[in-house]
């Protein structure tokens, strides 16, 4: 999502942009995502010219996290639709690039980083999701924990829902036939993982002329899991430090202080520690517009990798 953006908007700026991409692996033909937003998805796209309303299928003021009612701010949307009109009139080579023949590279490969080094201490989760059509799915989104992890139901609209997991400990596969989620028809289902090493751990983000963005470069918050506004705002950044990889570097580690908060947790759980309430304070959920019962929400979302 991240490189179709950059794509259209140094095309609009008069760059000549070649844009690759893998074959198609997926159903819905995007890398796999729930494709649900936070709070600030309109507001980025408002500010790029986009019309945010085109892409919102869903709008919610709260969700279900183990059943208890949270007040939020989300929204799903059709990404593969955006990343569409984004690519509208680019072609999509599917060859191999020749880093020769271009002054830049921009890596926004996503989990797999082919163009920037490898990160020492890389830190992917696995995924697995399914949509699906019917059954007896809430209306809300919903969350709940699994071990290592958490699972997810999103309504997409049209009575359909993306039903997911990720877990750090364990293979999801095994994991989201217990959450009750996963009713109704299957419509497609996919494998992934997930890069929840934080900016923080994802340096460099530019080696030579190679550029990274997104979660190539670790944007993904690595508790939540969520990255598609950070994708647009990294890659915004990039643009707006297009020559100056030092500027551009020290911007993104601005940008999301709370994914470094949300690794150090993760690592803590990771190592074996029982969370304990001050660790509440360090967890932000105002990107998700949690605004009631923040604590026993962030609580919840502590437990996770806990068990
Ligand atoms: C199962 C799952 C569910 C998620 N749900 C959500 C969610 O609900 N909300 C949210 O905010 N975030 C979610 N995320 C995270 C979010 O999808 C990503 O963080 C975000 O899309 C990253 O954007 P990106 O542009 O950096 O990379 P991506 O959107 O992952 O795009 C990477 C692109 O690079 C291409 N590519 C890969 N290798 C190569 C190569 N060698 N050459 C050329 N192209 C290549 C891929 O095909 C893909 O098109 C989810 C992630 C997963 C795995």
């Amino acid at each position: 999502m991240a490189g179709s953006f950059l794509a259209s908007r140094l095309s609009d700026a008069g760059h000549a942009v070649d844009l690759y991409d893998r074959p198609v692996q997926t159903a819905c033909g995007a890398a796999p995502c729930a494709w649900m937003a936070t709070r600030d998805f309109p507001a980025v796209l408002e500010g790029e010219g986009l019309e945010p309303e085109d892409y919102v299928t869903e709008r919610f003021d709260a969700f279900l996290f183990q059943g208890q009612r949270v007040t939020a701010d989300l929204m799903t949307i059709q990404k593969p639709a955006l990343i569409a009109d984004l690519r509208e009139g680019a072609g999509v080579r599917t060859g191999p690039l020749d880093p020769a023949g271009y002054d830049r590279i921009v890596d926004a490969t996503g989990t797999a980083r082919a163009y920037l080094p490898p990160i020492g201490g890389d830190d992917l989760c696995r995924c697995v999701q399914f949509r699906v059509r019917g059954g007896k799915g809430e209306v809300l989104p919903a969350v709940r924990y699994v071990r290592g992890g958490y699972a997810w139901s999103f309504p997409l609209g049209s009575d359909e829902r993306h039903v997911g997991c990720l877990s750090h400990l364990a293979d999801p596969s095994g994991l989201i036939g217990k959450t009750g989620f996963l009713d109704g028809e299957r419509l497609c289902a996919c494998r992934s993982r997930l890069r929840v090493t934080s900016p923080y751990r994802a340096l460099p983000f530019v080696s030579g002329k190679v550029w990274g963005v997104g979660e190539a470069i670790g944007c993904t918050y690595p508790l939540v899991g969520d990255g598609i506004v950070p994708a647009l705002v990294s890659a915004r950044l990039l643009l707006d430090h297009f020559e100056d990889p030092a500027g551009y570097t020290r911007a993104v580690l601005d940008a999301f202080p709370a994914m470094q908060r949300e690794r150090a947790l993760l690592e803590r759980m990771k190592g074996g520690r029982r969370p304990s309430p001050a660790w509440l304070a360090e967890v932000d959920t105002s990107r998700l517009g949690i605004r009631v019962g923040m604590a026993s929400a962030a609580g919840l979302i502590l437990k996770i990798l806990a068990r």
